[in-house]
């Protein structure tokens, strides 16, 4: 990562040091294995990923984006992430575990079909809900992106595919620019957008009015959240007001919603979270709500 990058190790250290805390010694953990680069064609070309491979340098950092860099582990990096949300796919769906959230770096949800951008390399929301459907033959997968930047990337590989619902609140304007009330693929898209400054009062409002309902009728057989706390109120890559109360009370409701439709079947992947105290205490009431189901 490049000096003063936001998107940097110390993110997951934070991480580290909050699950070490005496509440999460009951919190199942595991390192993960990494994937085979052949699931990763569940949602890119095989063109494009050869050429995001290619650009990986042997030394030193290479710029893949504006905002985006490779690093020679990056690749690796890359597959332990997409390791772990395959494998927790493949726990949930095997009765082992409820639920399951993914503490690693980079995030996805920006990485389109053909383009890898803001941090994001291959998107792993998107490949675990195909995975899930061609490995365990689920139907229908809802994405919740709660993330404060919209999850383009998610959007773009999904919005002809009506077995995968998208739902997505983020802050507009901000990167990367996509996410209006207006885009709606095949009817499988539906975004909330937030104003600058817009709290928790207006998150709930936005899930309540337009997510909630989408997502009862979608009756998903797996919901997989895209769990990033860049909406926190200290966050400095946005300016939306959440609190931890704010990801403790979607993650509850996502989980009612779950337990209605999919026995409570939830897979939650990082994305975002700049201000490490603000990620380390969203984390902090995601995963305490979902170590009780
Ligand atoms: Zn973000």
């Amino acid at each position: 990562v490049p000096q003063g990058h936001p998107e940097r190790p110390d993110r997951i250290r934070a991480l580290e040091t909050l699950f070490k805390e005496e509440r999460f010694h009951t919190l199942s953990r595991k390192t993960p294995e990494a994937c085979d680069a052949s699931w990763f064609k569940l949602c890119h070309p095989e063109q494009h990923l050869e050429a995001l491979q290619a650009n990986i340098p042997h030394s030193g950092i290479a710029v893949v984006d504006g905002d985006t860099s490779a690093s020679p582990k990056s690749w690796e990096t890359v597959l332990h992430v997409n390791g772990a949300a395959i494998a927790a796919v493949d726990e949930i769906m095997a009765q082992q575990v409820h639920n399951a959230f993914i503490a690693m770096r980079p995030p996805g949800h920006h990485a389109e079909k053909t383009t890898a951008m803001g941090f994001c390399f291959v998107n792993t929301v998107g490949i675990a809900a195909r995975y899930a459907q061609q490995s365990h033959g689920l139907e229908r997968v809802a994405i919740v992106d709660f993330d404060v930047h919209h999850g383009n990337g998610t959007q773009d590989i999904f919005q002809d595919d009506p077995s995968v619902l998208f739902c997505s609140t983020h802050q507009m304007p901000l990167y990367p620019g996509t996410g209006a009330k207006t885009e709606t693929g095949v009817g499988n898209i539906i975004n909330a957008p937030l104003s600058p400054n817009d709290g928790g009062e207006q998150f709930k409002e936005a899930m309540r009015d337009r997510v909630f309902g989408a997502l009862e009728e979608f009756r998903p057989d797996m919901l997989i959240i895209s769990a990033g706390f860049d909406a926190h109120k200290n966050d400095p890559l946005a300016s939306l007001n959440f609190v931890e109360e704010d990801f403790d009370w979607i993650t509850g409701k996502l989980m009612d919603l779950a337990d209605r439709h999919c026995e409570g079947r939830i897979l939650s992947v990082l994305e975002g979270g700049y201000d490490l105290e603000g990620l380390a205490g969203g984390v902090d009431a995601h995963v305490t709500r979902l170590m009780n189901a």
